[in-house]
């Protein structure tokens, strides 16, 4: 276990983050997935019209159990829409599976973040794995203040980066995802104005999601490296 105060309320201001924007977003669908859309379609419909629109063939669209499991899955090309979205003619529906049909967009025309980001997977993987068991070890060499110890602290605190830079990139893929949902429902005709400010507040809750992740783990990064003595100033 470990004793230090400000650890443990850098740990809980990322839960209390966390928290609220999965609070945030689980109340946002269900108040939209309440309002129905004009169109009638179902997210799945909804999908299916965008894809051809995007003279994208090859991604299939099927079910998934769970509330927000919805995903893209490039390696088998498959949209998987929660069983809401999936048959919800709602504007949550819609814009969720907008949402997860511009990742397919992303992936269809080479994406450069998204591209990084899928690269970076098993960079996080392996850095974060290890992370700890390093920053463990430049503690208890001392940190900073020993010559081993400054070695593994930014052995440590780079391999954490690892995992930052993840939820750092997964920013500019998600918004990109969000913007072309709302551009791709507007310029289709698929929604009317107030649908679409409905759709974008459930995507923009979304958002936070990741937002929130992002800054937990900069701020979590920011800890170890002044803990370690990386920013100088620390001699004991
Ligand atoms: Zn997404």
């Amino acid at each position: 276990m470990y004793f230090d105060p400000l650890y443990w309320v850098v740990i809980g201001v990322g839960m209390a983050l966390s928290l609220w924007a999965q609070f945030r977003v689980k109340s946002t669908f269900a108040k939209y997935s309440q309002l129905a859309t004009g169109s009638g379609l179902t997210g799945a419909e909804v999908a299916k019209n965008i894809l051809r629109a995007s003279g994208i063939h090859d991604v299939t669209i099927e079910p998934v159990q769970g509330s927000l499991t919805d995903h893209y899955d490039p390696r088998g090309k498959v949209l998987r829409l929660s069983e809401p979205v999936f048959g919800g003619r709602s504007m949550a529906a819609a814009g969720i599976a907008a949402h997860e049909v511009g990742h397919a967009i992303q992936h269809a025309t080479g994406n450069a973040w998204l591209k990084f980001r899928s690269a970076w997977v098993p960079v996080a993987n392996l850095g974060g794995g290890i992370s700890m068991l390093v920053i463990i070890a430049a503690l208890m060499m001392g940190g900073a203040a020993t010559a081993m110890g400054g070695k593994l602290a930014i052995l440590g605190v780079a391999l954490f980066a690892t995992t930052t830079i993840f939820t750092l990139v997964t920013l500019p893929v998600e918004f990109d995802a969000s913007r072309r949902a709302l551009a791709t429902l507007q310029q289709g005709g698929l929604m009317s104005g107030e649908e679409l400010g409905g759709a974008k507040k459930v995507l923009d809750a979304a958002a936070m999601t990741y937002i929130a992740a992002a800054a937990t783990s900069l701020l979590t990064l920011l800890y170890w490296a002044s803990h370690l003595g990386l920013f100088g100033g620390r001699r004991d």
